[in-house]
């Protein structure tokens, strides 16, 4: 945790989740400059390992992170895909269910009044949204129909000088889907945002 700004209440290496370290540092210092022009949000929650990491930071700075998901899985976490979780499989409902997973772990993160879940749809909360973004994390489906409708359904949110953070980000399709470096792409050539750093597969891109 040395490379960390902030230290964590816990230890997320016992979250589910996709993010390591030095990501998650990336996350925590784009979050806390962010957090100056505007809300915070993130879209893809999972079990909240991200939104520790981000929620810390705003925690620091007395923001909140607005934390979008259906909780249902994303198209790779569904039975017989490649990130399919079983623990995460509500037998009952015949569904996924990440939600619990989050909420617990918020709660033992002391960032229940930090952390503020959204569950549902990222396309149907953005084209009802109001407000400045300072911060935005697109951590979603990663279908290219999924990552585009974030990209353009948030993006005209972020405030100028706001930070916008895409994780998995493969230059190489040998090391994962297409769909968020195509965003990441569509960002630059926008001629709105410039990169700000770049940490394996995450990417921080301001908007100009
Ligand atoms: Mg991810």
């Amino acid at each position: 945790m040395a490379d960390l700004p902030l230290p964590l209440p816990l230890d997320v290496d016992q979250i589910k989740g996709f993010l390591d370290l030095e990501e998650g540092a990336a996350l925590q210092r784009a979050a806390i400059e962010g957090a100056k022009r505007g809300a915070c949000l993130e879209i893809g929650a999972y079990c909240g390992k991200s939104a520790i990491y981000i929620g810390v930071a705003c925690q620091s700075v007395g923001a909140v992170l607005f934390s979008i998901d259906h909780h249902r899985g994303s198209e790779e976490n569904q039975p017989g895909w490649e990130y399919h979780d079983s623990d995460l499989w509500d037998v009952a409902e015949g569904a996924m269910d990440t939600l619990p997973h989050l909420r617990r772990n918020l709660r033992a993160a002391g960032l229940e009044e930090t952390v503020i879940p959204i569950v549902g749809r990222s396309a149907a909360v953005a084209a009802r949204w109001g407000g400045n973004l300072g911060f935005l994390f697109i951590d979603g489906g990663h279908t290219m129909e999924a990552a585009l409708a974030d990209y353009r359904g948030w993006t005209p949110h972020l405030a100028p000088g706001g930070l916008l953070a895409i994780h998995d980000v493969f230059p190489d399709p040998a090391d994962g889907g297409r769909p968020p470096f195509e965003i990441y792409q569509r960002a630059l050539a926008s001629d709105l945002f410039a990169e700000v750093e770049a940490v394996k597969s995450l990417r921080v891109l301001r908007r100009m």
